[in-house]
């Protein structure tokens, strides 16, 4: 693919490995959770489902998980607090997450997507997303394959699926979302920058409202903006993000599709059942929510660098502060502690809705099997309510 930029690159970038074409598939559910309740319950096609918290009749806590799209029609969206969806449409059907349900069938459709593979080149995104390279440069044959893996999940599991597909994760991923519901949409090599010009940079992953925000500054809204932007500028704003961000802008983006094994971080989050400003309750659970996050930590083997916490106040203002300690550790009075201190900041402020306790920068246990078991002993066991 031709490259469009107009700025000075980065020195000492690797060799362009364009030449390589790629045919790469990102496969995305339609509405997977409220569409599996539609198959479970077929008397709910048609109407307006949301899946997520109890509502109770408008006061209920927590948020809407996913809904249909005759349910989108009201405003509702995933996220959005159970009990504004309710004031939005209550007659919708409310439904309870179920998902060991929802999980049974995203391995389904996964093994599905596996088939089509070439050479395991198979990547799962989420529990209803997947990114799959398939052995043709052909677009032609490209959409061929795509409408079979439509038809196969449409009979065996019937749901319907979007299907993006590009030369590479960030075209086919942002392809994947044009045409939703029961989307194709293709973009050969040659119309990547055609494509993605227009676009708002939202739209490249990894752009958050943040980012967002200080690019406008900069007098950059679109793709284009940012891909012929000083990438000097850039850097002196962003770091290698700077550059990142630019070659991603043109539509390169060399990242192999392959299965992360790796577990990226561990958290839990607790919604109280009404909202608080006492500083003993919230240091009681910020304490409980440490220990459970811990011990899942200890389940899936690893140990961890970076301890964060998240706020929600009354008003869904969202805060997050994190604290990296400089060296690997499993200990749970670390976790515990520096919760507690990055926690305290928001003691006093508003009322909070809810908190969390998240463990990154992880490790694998794995130089000696039984080292981090000994640790635990050495420690005496964690106890939830101290
Ligand atoms: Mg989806």
């Amino acid at each position: 693919m031709a490259r469009n930029c107009t700025t000075p690159r980065r020195i000492n970038k690797p060799p362009d490995s364009s030449c390589r074409t790629r045919t790469i598939l990102l496969v995305d559910m339609d509405s997977f959770f409220s569409s599996i309740e539609m198959v479970e319950h077929p008397e709910l096609v048609g109407l307006p489902v949301v899946v997520g918290a109890d509502p109770k009749e408008g006061t209920g806590r927590g948020v809407v998980s996913t809904c249909s799209y005759e349910a989108r029609e009201y405003g509702i969206h995933s996220g959005m607090p159970i009990s504004k969806a309710y004031r939005l449409c209550p007659d919708a059907r409310f439904l309870p997450v179920d998902m060991a349900l929802y999980q049974t069938v995203s391995r389904r459709i996964m093994k599905i997507l596996q088939s089509y593979a070439h050479e395991d080149k198979f990547q799962k995104v989420s529990i209803d997303e997947a990114f799959i390279e398939i052995k043709t440069d052909n677009f032609e044959d490209a959409s061929r394959i795509a409408l079979n893996i439509k038809k196969e999940i449409l009979e065996k599991e019937k749901l319907i699926s979007s299907i993006g597909i590009g030369p590479n994760k960030l075209v086919a991923k942002i392809a994947s979302e044009m045409q939703k519901p029961d989307g194709l949409t293709i973009v050969a090599p040659g119309k990547v920058q055609e494509f993605l010009d227009p676009m708002p940079v939202k739209k490249i992953p990894g752009i958050g409202k943040k980012t967002e925000k200080t690019l406008k500054g900069m007098g950059i809204e679109t793709i284009r903006e940012l891909r012929t932007y000083d990438v000097r500028k850039l850097v002196s704003g962003f770091g290698k993000w700077g550059y990142q961000m630019q070659d991603l802008a043109c539509g390169i983006d060399e990242s192999e599709v392959k299965e992360d094994l790796t577990v990226k971080s561990v958290g839990r989050e607790l919604t109280f059942d009404e909202d608080t400003s006492d500083p003993g309750v919230i240091l009681d659970s910020i304490d409980e929510i440490a220990c459970e996050t811990y011990e899942a930590l200890l389940d899936a083997g690893y140990l961890f660098r970076t301890v964060s916490v998240k706020v929600r106040f009354e008003d869904f203002d969202t805060h997050t502060r994190a604290r990296s300690i400089g060296f690997l550790s499993c200990d749970p009075e670390l976790v515990r502690n520096i919760s507690k201190e990055l926690v305290s900041e928001f003691i006093g402020k508003k009322k909070i809705r809810l908190i969390g306790v998240r463990l990154s920068n992880l490790q694998k246990a794995n130089t000696r099997q039984t080292s981090i078991y000994e640790f635990i002993q050495v420690q005496g066991s964690v106890n939830r309510k101290q």
